[in-house]
């Protein structure tokens, strides 16, 4: 973890320490939720370590953020520093190791929205600011606007003293491999969409977090190098409000993950709520039809995690696997990656 994401850790953790109170005295369930991309996440490709290397990556992102939820700070806090770990990871496409453009390099999206206040703040197309998530969170505490873009969206974050790096520190000799694969493909059929059809594990990856904090009050966040060969300037779901996150406290916080032209049009994250405001569903049956039917029927991949105010958590994808984890209620962790029938409970 970076200088400035370990002071943010630092400034907050005292408060949540001096906060603390025992489970048995807790006044309301505290709960988070994450995600670190869908995609071909099949049992049969994953070695030993990359499997363990995932689950512990995963697990150490849920107790950075319910470590401020169990220490009474806000919802955001806990969004904010469970995406933080995964940022730092070369394993997630999000900060360190996101995809590449085709031109060969990063540009990332994030975006925080608070289920209490309905304030949001993303950022789209950052190629120096480490850690994107804070520069949606600066966006939206620090200005009057909801989304900044590309060199803007770099300058307003140095401003606000958040960490700045040369592009090459997001650039892996993983997804430098991944670009080129992507490349053959797209010469071989010419076109940008059918290189990623069928090919799910290669364009997903981004992270995202959702957490119910002890007042009740719901957030959720992503962040993303969207989509590896992604034509520059391209701006995906992740940092647009409805469609790659969304939160209100009297419905839910949803974060996607998936093919963003089709989360975008169908306005993923928003319609799970809509459908829990104006439809009468619950969260779990809100979720499931958004993903499993309108997003499948128009052709789209992906999958969300979601949580509402009594702190139900919902992850419903479309893919062979999604990398997701969550605290309960009764604080139990649970990490998976695979589709629910391989699904292994701990
Ligand atoms: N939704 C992201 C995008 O389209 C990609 C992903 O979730 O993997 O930018």
């Amino acid at each position: 973890m970076n200088s400035q994401a370990l002071f943010l850790l630092c400034a907050l953790l005292p408060m949540a320490a001096c906060q603390n109170t025992t489970s048995s005295s807790r006044p309301t369930p505290v709960v988070l939720a994450i995600h670190g991309g869908a995609g071909t996440i099949l049992r049969k490709n994953m070695s030993a370590e990359n499997e363990a290397a995932y689950r512990a990556k995963l697990e150490e992102a849920l107790r950075a953020g319910y470590a401020m939820l169990d220490g009474g700070s806000e919802a955001l806090d806990a969004v904010t520093a469970a995406i933080l770990v995964m940022e730092e990871s070369p394993l997630f496409n999000s900060g360190h190791g996101a995809v590449l453009t085709s031109a060969g390099t990063c540009e990332m999206d994030a975006s925080v929205m608070r289920g209490d206040t309905g304030m949001a703040g993303a950022v789209a197309g950052v190629t120096t600011t480490r850690n994107p998530i804070l520069a949606a969170r600066a966006v939206m505490e620090h200005s009057p606007h909801v989304l900044l873009s590309g060199p803007g969206a770099d300058t307003f974050a140095r401003e606000q003293g958040l960490e700045q790096v040369p592009n090459e520190f997001f650039q892996t000799d993983r997804r430098l491999q991944q670009l080129e694969k992507w490349r053959e493909r797209k010469s071989a059929t010419g076109s940008l969409s059918e290189a990623w059809e069928g090919k799910p594990d290669e364009r997903h990856g981004t992270v995202g977090a959702v957490a119910l904090d002890r007042e009740g009050h719901l957030a959720a966040g992503t962040s993303t190098g969207g989509m590896v060969g992604k034509l520059w300037g391209r701006i995906g779901d992740s940092p647009i409000l409805g469609a790659g996150t969304w939160a209100a406290d009297h419905t839910c916080a949803v974060s996607g993950t998936g093919w963003g032209e089709f989360f975008m049009r169908g306005t993923i994250a928003r319609d799970v709520a809509a459908l829990m405001e104006f439809g009468g569903l619950d969260l779990e049956q809100a979720a499931r039809r958004v993903v499993r039917t309108q997003l499948t029927e128009k052709g789209g991949t992906g999958g969300v995690i979601a949580l509402d105010g009594q702190g139900r958590v919902s992850a419903p994808f479309n893919t062979a696997g999604m990398y997701r984890g969550w605290i309960d209620q009764k604080g139990r962790v649970e990490v998976h990656l695979y589709a629910p029938a391989a699904t292994e409970r701990r």
